[in-house]
């Protein structure tokens, strides 16, 4: 039977993808880090890629096939590869790719570890401009004759500015660019990626993948609309077979094998564990984060919520049309002129004040003393990040209960 529903789909993939013996329901893990050949003819071909299969558990492992299937196809792809974490990806992925004298566009409203990394990249040659990427114009200016990627995310956060999905990849699909989106706020079903002719999606799954704050891993996952044979930096090594498969085949040998960020196989079942209720905890997250902003919105104490949810919020129609009518987890919001952000986050009882984002349970941090306070006062500005911006990531907690905290924290300062 054809099975629709993304929840179903989920819950039974490992089960339907992978096929563990005996009937069990997960794929098991294995920790052998060889793996043994009868025929070393047999082992010479997996090495020349003439045949599949794993020889070293750094590269590939079964446990790790196992996820990289249900990966590859909740996001619709043609093939994923898994890493230790979200970073480990996304550096693997744009070091395996870009050379010394390529340029890239990147969003100026980044994750601040990704912001960060693009520091390192520019000290290795890579040319870099940050643009506006709700505004697909400003992406468009910055395009030059060594543009090779465009990145960006889908909702940024803290400020939850939403790029021009569409748009952009229309974009990069005239001018033959790769268009990688880090999928962190919006997995799965909330956003097609291969819609809006994305070329490779990246995620942390240690957000709402994985979903529990017990396990740390990333993924890159290839839509199979770039065609690799107009990309100039893949290796005469790995320009053979069909040419949709060059790009991975490059972040994994040059990515993975080489630079060693392996996802533990135990962590490739928990994360798949996790994933069984992505879409519930995901609907739950957004609903809950729709309450809790709106109520916010009309609060005296309050000056500025952020969320794309809010018929305010400049991208609100964007965000719409892209993400079915969810908004995602994330908001942050500014306290009144005067008000201490610090002493508010002292009074919450049941939000937790911890950096981490698309987990069970709601979080908070203050922004600009912490995750960005390395990017100082000047690119904080550029992000529109105030000195008194709180992020929160809504969990799965019962709304009424949260609202509850809001109100009690409120009344205390
Ligand atoms: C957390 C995060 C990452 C990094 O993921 P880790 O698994 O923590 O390394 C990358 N991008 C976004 C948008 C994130 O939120």
């Amino acid at each position: 039977m054809k099975i629709k529903g993304i929840t179903t789909r989920l819950v039974h993939a490992d089960r339907n993808l992978n096929q563990p013996q005996d009937g069990a329901v997960h794929f098991p893990t294995s920790n052998s880090v060889l793996f043994e050949y009868k025929d070393v003819n047999d082992l010479v071909d997996v090495f020349q890629g003439k045949k599949m299969g794993h020889v070293y558990s750094r590269s590939s492992s079964s446990s790790n096939s196992a996820l990289q299937k249900i990966l590859a196809e909740l996001e619709g792809g043609v093939d994923a590869a898994t890493f230790a974490t979200g970073m480990a990806a996304i550096s693997a992925a744009l070091l395996s790719l870009l050379k010394c004298n390529d340029h890239i566009v990147v969003s100026q409203f980044l994750f601040g570890n990704t912001r960060s990394f693009m520091n390192t990249l520019e000290n290795f040659g890579i040319e870099i401009s940050y643009v506006d990427v709700t505004d697909v114009n400003a992406v468009a200016r910055a395009v030059r004759a060594n543009t090779r990627l465009v990145f960006t995310e889908t909702i940024a956060n803290p400020v939850t500015q939403v790029a021009d999905l569409a748009a952009v990849g229309q974009l990069c699909a005239e001018h033959k660019l790769v268009y990688m989106i880090d999928n962190t706020m919006t997995p799965g079903h909330m956003f097609d990626a291969k819609g809006v002719q994305a070329s490779l999606t990246v995620m942390s799954l240690t957000k709402y993948f994985a979903g529990h704050g017990n396990v740390l891993g990333g993924a890159i996952v290839d839509t199979g609309l770039f065609d690799w044979s107009d990309y100039p930096n893949i290796f005469a090594l790995y320009r053979v077979g069909d040419p949709r498969n060059w790009g991975l085949t490059q972040i994994r040998k040059k990515g993975l094998r080489d630079m060693g960020a392996t996802l533990p196989p135990h962590s490739a079942q928990q994360i798949s564990i996790g994933l069984e209720t992505l879409a519930l905890r995901l609907e739950r997250c957004c609903n809950n984060a729709l309450r809790l902003a709106t109520y916010l919105h009309g609060h005296a104490k309050v000056a500025q919520v952020y969320y794309p949810g809010l018929s305010d919020h400049p991208q609100h129609y964007i965000a719409r049309e892209m993400f079915k009518g969810s908004y995602g987890g994330i908001f942050s919001m500014d306290l009144v002129e005067g008000a201490d952000i610090l002493a508010f986050l002292n009074h919450l009882d049941l939000v937790i004040t911890a950096t981490h984002l698309g987990d069970t349970r709601t979080l908070a941090l203050p922004v600009a003393s912490t995750i960005f306070y390395e990017s100082g006062a000047q690119e904080r500005a550029k992000m529109g990040i105030n000195d008194n911006m709180i992020r929160f990531s809504v969990g799965i907690e019962d709304i009424d209960d949260i609202v509850a905290d809001f109100e009690q924290a409120f009344n205390k300062i």
